[in-house]
């Protein structure tokens, strides 16, 4: 065998299909006998809106509150099924590629694993979180195309 990983982290939203992420992170864990971390980004919302105006800024708060809340449903969800336990789940915020890039050099990750719909034209001009991710990363990064 070729390269091995040892420390693989899995990096999810919530707004598209990731079973086949998930499920091909699990295989190469299985495969490399590795150790799977999950990861998700909350962006904050309220560093847009903040400065529009403070009535305006308590909804966009409220929402990001409920979205906060959404996504550790989601991760305890996921963590379940996949029988980690806390300190292989990170739930953080800011910019998503950012924070990756952070928890991937704290942590000594060899392999980052993501979807990537595989955008063209003006997205891909505009970039993409699997483009940022890729872009800068000190470990080897597996996009993996969904949709
Ligand atoms: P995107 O480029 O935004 O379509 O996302 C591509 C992939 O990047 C997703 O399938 C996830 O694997 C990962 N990703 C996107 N957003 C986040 C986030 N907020 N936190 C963690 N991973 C993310």
């Amino acid at each position: 065998m070729g390269k091995r990983y040892s420390k693989i982290l899995l990096a999810v939203d919530f707004h598209s299909d990731n079973s086949v992420v998930v499920e091909t992170a699990q295989d190469l864990t299985g495969l490399y006998k590795a150790e799977l971390h999950i990861v998700h980004v909350n962006e904050p919302l309220g560093m847009a809106y903040a400065a529009d105006g403070v009535s305006w800024g308590d909804q966009v708060y409220a929402l990001e509150a409920s979205i906060r809340k959404e996504s550790q449903v989601k991760m305890n969800e996921l963590a379940q099924e996949l029988a980690l336990s806390d300190g292989q789940v990170h739930l953080l915020e800011g910019r998503p590629a950012s924070r990756i890039h952070e928890l991937c050099e704290e942590q000594k990750f060899d392999l980052i694993v993501l979807g990537t719909h595989g955008q063209a034209g003006l997205q891909l001009l505009l970039g993409s979180t699997a483009n940022s991710v890729l872009h800068g990363s000190g470990c080897d990064v597996l996009a993996i195309r969904i949709g």
